[in-house]
């Protein structure tokens, strides 16, 4: 029997207060699947048939004002918001409740094709300023428990149109991600007298091999525990349960730590590089959340240019992660990338 080579352990998620299974060792075995075709073609700065470009007219019939940086507006197709009906009342122990909130869109540039990692820090703090607004305002209202603000990138996580934006879900509860996390910092609060992430971001500073980005305020690493391969943590450095805590140069630090990350992305297998991306904050039901330390999370789906991480057994049925590669060679191969994006040259 061979001893095997690679990172084969279990890794603790304390965010998440769970196991992930890390069976690096298994990454050259055979694989016959789905394969993602690359496009090296370059879409137009303005296309007259998306919804979302500068005057152009949505599903709705609104028209689009010629926005010259980040646009904001109601989702034509809200999946919560004040029209919703009143529900029909289950049997028990089934429950419900209206799908009441607010969801909006953010387009993050008029460029249609110019996506967070070709556009520029100042831009980006442009799009992190929203994002703190939008919670602030939303938030407050009396309806609105969350605030989940969150990009999905890429047709291989469902997105048709290549024009930049993400979205904002205002809803009346709290989406269980956060729920989790708040729940598990709360533990640690109580039992450590710390703040889980500040001694999370310390230990990756300890150990260093999967850092991608780092100044004065923000950090940027692979976390040791990462579930998707290539998974990043835009981390401020300042325990802030919500973003709209941070000052001016906090939120420019966090822009150029996005930056940083989503053109190590492209640049990894020179393709627009297709993750989900989620703002993580604390609800803003009003409760008092001192542990609770902001951050965002990407979720690259990808394992290989070619090659999808599909959820399956064990992720959907036992609802563990499984993953077949080491965060600190992933952190690696992005570290070893240019910090230029590679069409930085091109003329748009
Ligand atoms: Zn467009």
């Amino acid at each position: 029997m061979t001893v095997p080579s690679g990172v084969w352990e279990e890794r603790w998620h304390p965010l998440r207060e769970e196991w992930i299974i890390v069976a690096a060792h298994r990454q050259n075995r055979p694989w016959i699947g789905q394969t993602i075709a690359t496009t090296p073609l370059r879409d137009p700065v303005y296309d007259p048939t998306c919804y979302l470009c500068p005057g152009n007219a949505r599903v709705s019939g609104n028209q689009n004002p010629s926005y010259a940086g980040v646009y904001v507006f109601d989702n034509d197709h809200p999946c919560v918001g004040p029209l919703a009906p009143d529900p029909v009342i289950p049997p028990w122990p089934n429950r419900v409740q209206r799908a009441d909130g607010i969801a909006r869109v953010i387009c993050f540039s008029p460029a249609h094709n110019q996506t967070l990692a070709e556009m520029s820090a100042d831009a980006i703090a442009d799009v992190v300023q929203v994002w703190q607004q939008q919670t602030f305002d939303l938030g407050r209202r009396p309806e609105v428990n969350h605030v989940l603000c969150f990009e999905n990138k890429g047709a291989v996580v469902g997105v048709s149109n290549p024009h930049p934006h993400g979205q904002v879900y205002a809803t009346n509860f709290v989406f269980k991600t956060m729920e989790t996390e708040c729940f598990a910092a709360q533990k640690f609060w109580h039992e450590q007298h710390r703040v889980l992430m500040r001694e999370i971001i310390v230990a990756e500073q300890q150990d260093s091999r999967r850092i991608l980005y780092e100044d004065e305020h923000t950090i940027a690493f692979v976390p040791y525990f990462a579930r998707y391969a290539y998974e990043v943590y835009v981390v401020p450095k300042r325990t802030v349960a919500h973003l709209y805590a941070l000052n001016s140069i906090e939120a420019q630090s966090l822009a150029c730590a996005i930056s940083a990350v989503t053109i190590r992305y492209d640049n990894l297998w020179q393709m627009s590089f297709p993750y989900v991306m989620a703002v993580h904050q604390a609800p803003t039901d009003g409760s008092q959340v001192p542990f609770f330390h902001a951050f965002l999370a990407f979720h690259p789906p990808l394992r290989r240019p070619d090659l999808l991480k599909y959820l399956a057994g064990p992720e959907i049925g036992g609802g563990n992660f499984l993953s077949d590669t080491a965060p600190e060679a992933t952190a690696a191969a992005l570290q070893a990338v240019e910090p230029i994006h590679y069409r930085a040259s091109e003329v748009q």
